[in-house]
């Protein structure tokens, strides 16, 4: 039984030989209570620092650590796809570099998992301890209207760690669209996924990459991939504004002709027009929204590029 561990990296010099010692102590102990082998995919996401030097390093020292180094940045979660395809394993797990995922988590989950009943085991955390309170607010409003607009259930505070079988690993290489929002395409390709929950953990070294202009896109992201519901909520506008329009149309015309036509209020014209004008623009900008989205994805550009991996390594 082999399982794969995907751990896409940005920036994350520091963090790796961290995270590559503790999880050898997890491999360990797995591999004498279930007998697991395991391999480790790096995946260094055209990081600036020493990423690939110390994934090279761990991979001279231990071949059943692998690597694939992207030719630039291409974001988390092309750095997820591109860990996926390498990933040999009977079971693949994400997680992240800087230790927030705790691997001894993975005897649970893999348990889980050998027990017939589950495909994936997943893992949330139950508190947003040691990050700012606006984001912390503005992340939970975010997950209410996705949920409620969705047809996707996006669970609150769920994390990019999981452990799936090689059916649903297969599944999701099979959504090989452009704009990938992880935690849509997990929940988007069903199977049953049980829940493990723990607490919010520091990162050990390094430092985070989001920053919160970059949370509301991905965000947008999110809710533009997995949801149409803003294009319906585009048409709802268009349809309230006619009716509204069509009331002040009856009045002005039944006051016209019961009172005369006094030429006042021009002021509310204006501010009546700047509200038209303004949710037309609005709703042009959703609509724009979905239209940009389907213009990249019908380029069928690459997820990601690879600039080197353990295999050209091996070679020399
Ligand atoms: N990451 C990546 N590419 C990026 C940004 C982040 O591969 O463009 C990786 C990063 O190295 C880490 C994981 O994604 O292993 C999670 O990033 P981070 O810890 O910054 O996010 P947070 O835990 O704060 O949500
Ligand atoms: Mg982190």
């Amino acid at each position: 039984m082999l399982i794969s561990l995907v751990v896409p990296c940005y920036n994350e010099e520091e963090a790796m030989p961290l995270f590559y010692k503790e999880v050898c102590k997890v491999a360990e102990q797995m591999r004498q209570s279930h007998g697991a082998e395991f391999e480790f995919i790096f995946v260094d996401d055209g990081s600036k620092d020493g990423t690939l030097r110390v994934a090279r390093e761990l991979h001279d020292r231990d071949p059943r650590v692998r690597y694939v180094s992207f030719s630039r940045n291409f974001g988390k979660e092309a750095g997820i796809y591109a860990g996926l395809q390498a990933a040999k394993g009977d079971y693949v797990a994400t997680m992240d570099a800087d230790l927030q995922d705790p691997p001894a988590l993975l005897p649970q989950m893999l348990d889980a998992l050998l027990s017939g009943d589950w495909d994936c085991a997943a893992t949330r955390r139950t508190t947003r301890k040691g990050e700012p309170p606006v984001r912390s607010w503005f992340a939970r409003k975010f997950y209410q209207i996705i949920n409620r607009m969705g047809e996707t259930e996006i669970v609150d505070g769920a994390r990019d760690f999981r452990l799936m079988s090689r059916r649903m690993t297969d599944a999701v290489l099979e959504m090989s669209e452009y704009n990938r929002f992880s935690k849509g395409i997990f929940s988007w390709v069903g199977f049953r996924t049980k829940w493990f929950d723990y607490e919010n953990i520091e990162r050990v070294a390094g430092q985070t990459k989001w920053n919160f202009w970059g949370l509301f896109k991905y965000s947008i992201e999110g809710i533009v991939g997995f949801s149409t519901a803003p294009l319906v909520f585009a048409a709802l506008m268009g349809v309230i504004f006619c009716i509204a329009a069509f009331v002040g149309i009856v009045f002005v015309v039944v006051r016209a002709l019961m009172f005369g036509d006094p030429t006042s209020g021009w002021p509310s014209m204006i501010c009546i027009m700047l509200l038209c004008s303004g949710v037309q623009l609005f709703c042009l900008g959703i609509v724009g929204e979905y239209l940009s989205k389907t213009y990249l994805e019908v380029k069928h550009r690459p997820i990601y590029i690879a600039r080197e991996t353990e295999a050209d390594r091996d070679k020399h």
